[in-house]
């Protein structure tokens, strides 16, 4: 007997936006190994009979390294179980989905991917904030902030993102926003362009901070904005309201 493994995605929070098949194969699993960041809400709701292995994950904390968690995988797979490996948002946009899936290949081990919702457009949107906008961008950059050890985030393009005049949007970047905004502005972004930081996208904690290029890491520092949270920068920024029409958290 052959065993399975789903690499899952669980939207950015929370049940609603939590596929069927996610739930399906949820349900149906003998393994859980699950990250942080699905959020309390989504792990609550784990099947009581399964397996639920925690493998941490969580703003840089890993409980478990990578190569433990892809040699459970393919252990439990082998045994013959159905094994969903859930993660949060989309498995691979900054999930590490694209390297387990190498891994599980390698090994001749069945996968399927369940997409979730990713965070970079779902929690800009529960404030209000479209990635795009006929007036203000016609183009979305996703990057990563998060500095590897070895591997500076100046890797990134700075005088290219400078030069982009779409919005720009930014996983795992809290940590590194003083760095992430001199960069932009020394390659030349306006200064005064508007961003915002989401923390806790669609949790009941929620929380938005905003301002422009110059101000945000004080504000960050001030209002002691940690992660998980998305950054925005870009005018449609400006599309922002407190207390958005229409926009209420589920
Ligand atoms: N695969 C995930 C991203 C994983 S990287 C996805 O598609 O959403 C982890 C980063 O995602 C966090 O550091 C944060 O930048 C972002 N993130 C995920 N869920 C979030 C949420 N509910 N609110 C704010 N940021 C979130």
């Amino acid at each position: 007997m052959k065993g399975k493994v789903y690499l899952v995605g669980s939207g950015p929070g929370g049940l609603g936006l939590l596929t069927q098949r996610a739930r399906q194969v949820i349900d149906q699993a003998d393994v859980v190994l699950y990250d942080q960041l699905p959020g309390e809400e989504v792990l609550a709701t784990l099947p009581e009979k399964a397996e639920k292995i925690d493998c941490g994950k969580f703003g840089g904390t890993h409980t478990l390294e990578q190569e433990t968690i892809e040699a459970l995988m393919i252990k439990k797979a082998k045994e013959g179980k159905r094994v969903v490996r859930l993660k949060g948002g989309d498995p691979f946009l900054f999930g590490r989905g694209g390297e387990e899936l190498e891994v599980l290949r390698e090994h001749n081990i069945p996968v399927e991917l369940v997409s979730g919702v990713t965070s970079a457009l779902a929690v800009p949107g529960a404030v209000g904030i479209p990635l795009t906008h006929r007036k203000y961008a016609s183009q979305v950059t996703i990057i990563t902030g998060h500095e590897e050890p070895g591997k500076p985030i100046s890797g990134l393009d700075w005088e290219n993102l400078a030069k982009n005049p779409g919005t720009l949007v930014i996983l795992m970047g809290v940590k590194n926003i003083p760095v992430i905004t001199q960069n932009l502005v020394s390659h030349g972004k306006d200064s005064e362009t508007p961003v915002a930081i989401i923390e806790r996208g669609l949790r009941p904690d929620q929380r938005v901070t905003a301002g422009t290029l110059r101000t945000i890491a004080d504000l960050v520092k001030l209002r002691g904005v940690r992660p998980p949270a998305i950054i925005v920068i870009g005018d449609v920024v400006k599309l922002y309201r407190e207390d958005g029409p229409g926009l209420v958290p589920f």
